[in-house]
């Protein structure tokens, strides 16, 4: 039988990658992780930049409460994450976004807007809305990035018939002073995760691999953290340095490193599902990463790079494909874990397709998050 470092190199596109020997070893000894593979992908199409543009049309748009503002002003962001999405910067406007994007085919929405200088997204007057687009659409679902709240704030947002609700997990109180520019303890990150977990919503923490201006530091309290609570799932993204100002620059984290991180997570949380969402470094470091990830027995993948599919396949993972378009829904990546009735697409034609192509890597899709 061929051992793993042998079969990452029988799959061709992942020829360009440089992987970490020991560390493949490492993942072949870990003990391996029951059940399938998921992937998001908006068809073959995933692998052009085009479709990138394309994923505003997507059945599952990203709004904003805020427009394109936020008063934190991290320094891996700068509130450009926010600048794609569609702004709906009052209740009247939310209603009159979401009953266009309803009749454009929308099934859902994520919902997310800028913080005030406490880290929360101010959602009070807007959740009368959500209450009475859940009453009119019920099958509409939403996604909504928390950021902070306390335990009367989370009860509202469940009130309000919001499916699931997420927030960043920072477990380094440098980089939350550093990074977010932010006055409040680490134990705010937690007592919001636990105020949500309380709720009957679906929570799905994220932790943003190599906050630290790309150094991996708060992770792994953060992972300490959502193993206390058993949120759904937990979605591990890594940082986007380009976000960064010239002035405080972030590194690439080191894809060994995530990769690392990724077996870690999976010993520490060994029955939650873990999903690579959209938002990680592209060319050379996704293919990298993505493979750490297929290897360390991740439970979804969103946007894989060319191969991960093949790679999946060859060790023996049961695959399912899922032509999900929108790289920001995260939303969409964790309701439809549970959604049997999701198309698919056969796993093999993804591969034959890759074969097809042969090594143009350049097409790599670069997805934001
Ligand atoms: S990460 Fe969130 S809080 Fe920070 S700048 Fe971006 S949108 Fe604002």
């Amino acid at each position: 039988m061929v051992n793993w470092n042998e079969l990452i190199g029988e799959v061709e596109a992942l020829e360009p990658a440089r992987f970490d020997r020991a560390l493949v070893e490492q993942f072949e000894r870990a003990p391996q992780k029951e059940g399938g593979i998921h992937f998001y992908t908006p068809t073959f199409k995933a692998y052009s930049t085009s479709e990138i543009s394309a994923c505003g049309q997507s059945a599952w748009p990203a709004v904003s409460i805020t427009g394109g503002a936020c008063k934190l002003q991290c320094d891996h962001c700068k509130a450009k994450i926010l600048e794609p999405m569609i702004p709906a910067t009052s209740p009247e406007a939310l209603w009159r976004v979401v009953e266009a994007r309803i009749a454009a085919g929308a099934k859902g929405m994520l919902l997310s807007g800028g913080s005030n200088h406490r880290d929360e997204v101010e959602y009070g007057p807007f959740l009368p809305t959500l209450r009475r687009i859940k009453d009119r659409y019920p099958e509409f679902r939403i996604a909504i990035h928390t950021a902070l709240v306390d335990r009367a704030m989370a009860r509202r947002i469940e009130a309000a018939g919001v499916d699931a609700a997420m927030l960043d997990v920072i477990g380094a109180q440098d980089t939350i002073s550093q990074v977010y520019h932010l006055r409040r303890p680490v134990a705010d990150f937690e007592r919001s995760l636990e105020a949500l977990v309380d709720t009957s919503m679906k929570v799905v923490p994220h932790i943003v691999l190599g906050l630290h201006y790309g150094r991996l530091l708060g992770e792994w309290a953060a992972l300490e953290m959502i193993a206390r609570h058993r949120p759904s799932a937990l979605v591990l993204v890594v940082a986007m340095p380009f976000y960064a100002p010239a002035q405080r620059p972030f590194a690439t984290p080191g894809s060994a490193e995530v990769g690392r991180f990724f077996l870690d997570a999976r010993r520490a949380l060994p029955d939650l599902p873990l999903l690579l969402g959209c938002a990680r470094p592209a060319g050379r470091a996704k293919l990298e990463i993505d493979a750490y990830a297929v290897l360390a027995g991740l439970s979804g993948i969103a946007h894989p790079a060319e191969g991960i599919v093949d790679l999946a396949l060859r060790l023996g993972r049961d695959v399912k494909v899922t032509p999900a378009c929108c790289s920001i829904a995260v939303g969409e990546e964790v309701l439809a874990l549970e959604d049997a009735q999701a198309a698919r697409i056969d796993p093999a034609l993804i591969v034959a397709h890759e074969r097809r192509r042969g090594r143009r890597l350049a097409n790599i899709a670069v997805v934001a998050g």
